[in-house]
């Protein structure tokens, strides 16, 4: 299902030729797929990078599809930073919170009854989203954001995956917040799904420890 989904975005979206951008997003990924491998056995790994300079944004799907956008590299310049979003990314789908999330988007699908029925452990922000989403018609390719227990266990285990490919972990803390900083006004695409609160930053430095073992001792 995901398989065809990302073969279809890549047929709607303009994909980057810039040699810059896909080294960096091909050396970071295979780093990610590396470690994350043995948590995703059955991932067939493609990375691309859709050329649209305005999206702050990248995604991963079941199966080990990760796109990343142009616009990105506004606030990921380095592989470390980029880590940091491909191991987030990537940590949502090893954790199986894309699944769940399509589920939702099924309910999206399914209409008035499942916003009724399916939605009552989101959060008002979520639930707002859904029904906006659904108000639209909306039925496939609407991004729901993740909750907010899924993008914290998505930060613990993207930083390990991270650390664990030899990225400083330590790198979160300013790209969040360089990211937070990135929006003015409107805040980005990514930003309004992964808000780098004061909560967010806390936990992640809360991780810090840990991973930092990870990393110097991998
Ligand atoms: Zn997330």
């Amino acid at each position: 299902m995901s398989a065809s989904q990302f073969g279809q975005l890549k047929q709607q979206t303009p994909i980057s030729r810039d040699p810059v951008y896909n080294s960096m997003v091909r050396r970071v990924g295979d780093r990610i797929a590396y470690v994350a491998g043995p948590d995703m056995p059955n991932a067939q790994w493609e990375f691309v990078v859709f050329e649209d300079d305005e999206q702050i944004n990248a995604f991963a799907m079941p199966g080990g599809k990760v796109a990343v956008y142009t616009g990105i590299f506004k606030v990921a310049k380095t592989d470390a930073d980029l880590a940091i979003v491909m191991g987030h990314e990537v940590a949502h789908v090893a954790a199986g919170h894309g699944n769940e999330r399509m589920t939702q988007q099924l309910l999206v699908a399914g209409g008035a009854l499942a916003l009724q029925f399916g939605t009552s452990d989101m959060d008002s922000d979520q639930r707002a989203l859904l029904m906006a989403a659904y108000g639209a018609g909306a039925s496939v390719g609407v991004m729901l954001p993740y909750s907010r227990y899924h993008e914290c266990e998505a930060d613990e285990i993207g930083l390990i995956y991270a650390a664990k490919a030899g990225y400083d972990p330590r790198t979160a803390i300013p790209f969040w917040k360089r990211m937070a900083a990135q929006s003015n006004g409107a805040p980005p695409e990514f930003l309004s799904t992964h808000p780098a609160d004061s909560t967010r930053i806390r936990k992640l430095n809360e991780l810090m420890p840990k991973v930092m073992q990870l990393y110097q001792n991998r």
